[in-house]
């Protein structure tokens, strides 16, 4: 993967984002099981509305530069009734994602997608149809038609979509290399039959794969692989594609394990810190009840310590630690489904039993 990897001499600098909402309440549990299992130093920094609110700006300057001076940033999540607004000239929490993202250069988002054992019951796909998925959406993040000339004028609107080859070259090696690392298939996805940019993906895709002759490479449109995420979900190891239906597929492909509480995602850039955070929002219904799940964002740490501080070790043992807790019948709130065996508590004494069971 194309990220820094901390010195090994050197404790690993962790800058912690837990922004709004349950942001807090996640990362607050994501350190104390990072520091049940090494020493890291950590900087704590506002970012999204605790960010406006202290400091007039969803991410200041200054937070900025000191995400870029360390290993890795582990991010809670932003926004809230509280900073919504209809005046188009007020600062946004979204805003410190965003802006995140620009600044570090964060091409590559990775979501992973694999429904664990324990919680197969909770997707709302059937036993047999869920079976054996496991799967990485790798979803280029800084081009194509979010970033690209946007214009309103009499009464049409217009989104321009670009991408250059050196940018699909990139995130394509990403995809590639992830899937190298795992099972050794790669499905790209794109609109080929219609889209200039996507005729362009293709080519460029096919072209780096001649790198990698070891992994299985096949093209398919978005339409075909929306329905294929939710028929056949396990055909899929690595899911290749462009922002945009990236964005779309990554969240269908989410909904697959049935619980927004456990997905964790990586962004990456080159040479610079990744940013690992869950992919859920910052869950404002519920903040400050002690009532959060906090496994995606042990599940982002892990991805943190395999991406970004290559400590893989680690990484395995917070997933093992994670599955053991779900498997000893332990859910949070938004997990509980009441069958037998099930045992409902809240952050505190779900985080208590993933260290424990570190
Ligand atoms: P959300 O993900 O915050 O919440 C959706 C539902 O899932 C809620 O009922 C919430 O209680 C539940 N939920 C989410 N995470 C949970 C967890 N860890 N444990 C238990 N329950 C959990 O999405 P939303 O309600 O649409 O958005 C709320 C705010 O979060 C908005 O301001 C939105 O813009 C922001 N948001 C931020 C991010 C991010 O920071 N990356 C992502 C999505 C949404």
């Amino acid at each position: 993967m194309p990220v820094a990897v901390a010195d090994p001499a050197q404790r690993p600098r962790i800058l912690v984002l837990p922004g709004d909402g349950i942001g807090p309440e996640i990362i607050a549990a994501a350190r104390e099981l990072l520091d049940a299992l090494a020493s890291f130093d950590y900087e704590e920094r506002p970012i999204g509305g605790t960010s406006i609110d202290e400091l007039g700006t969803p991410l200041a300057d200054d937070v900025l530069a000191e995400c870029r001076r360390s290993d890795a940033v582990l991010l809670g999540a932003v926004g809230g009734p509280k900073w919504d607004s209809t005046d188009p000239d007020a600062p946004r929490p979204e805003g410190g994602l965003l802006g995140l993202r620009k600044g570090l250069g964060l091409y590559a988002n990775l979501r992973p997608v694999k429904p664990l054992p324990a919680l197969i019951d909770s997707s709302p796909l059937r036993r047999e149809r869920i079976s054996g998925t496991d799967l990485l959406v790798v979803r280029e993040l800084t081009g194509g038609i979010y970033f690209g000339h946007k214009e309103r004028r009499d009464g049409t609107a217009r989104d321009e979509c670009v991408y250059s080859t050196a940018e699909i070259d990139r995130i394509a090696r990403v995809g590639f290399e992830a899937a190298r690392s795992r099972s050794g298939r790669l499905t790209s996805v794109d609109k080929a039959n219609v889209l200039e940019t996507s005729r362009l993906w293709r080519e460029v895709v096919s072209e780096v794969a001649a790198d990698y002759g070891d992994v299985e490479l096949d093209h398919l449109l978005v339409d075909n692989a929306a329905m294929q995420l939710v028929s056949e979900p396990a055909r899929f190891d690595v899911i290749l594609t462009d922002n945009l239906f990236g964005d779309i597929l990554s969240d269908e492909a989410a909904m697959l394990t049935g619980s927004l509480g456990m997905l964790p995602s990586a962004s990456l850039g080159e040479g610079g810190p990744g940013v690992f955070e869950p992919v859920h929002g910052s869950a404002p219904d519920i903040a400050g009840r002690g009532a959060a799940n906090p496994l995606a964002t042990f599940l982002s740490a892990a991805m943190m310590l395999r991406h970004g501080l290559d400590l893989e070790d680690d990484a395995a043992r917070i997933e093992a630690a994670v599955e053991a807790a779900l498997g000893s019948g332990l859910r949070t709130a938004d997990l509980h489904s009441g069958r037998e065996g099930e045992r409902l508590v809240g952050t505190a004494e779900m985080t208590a039993a993933v260290i424990e069971a570190l």
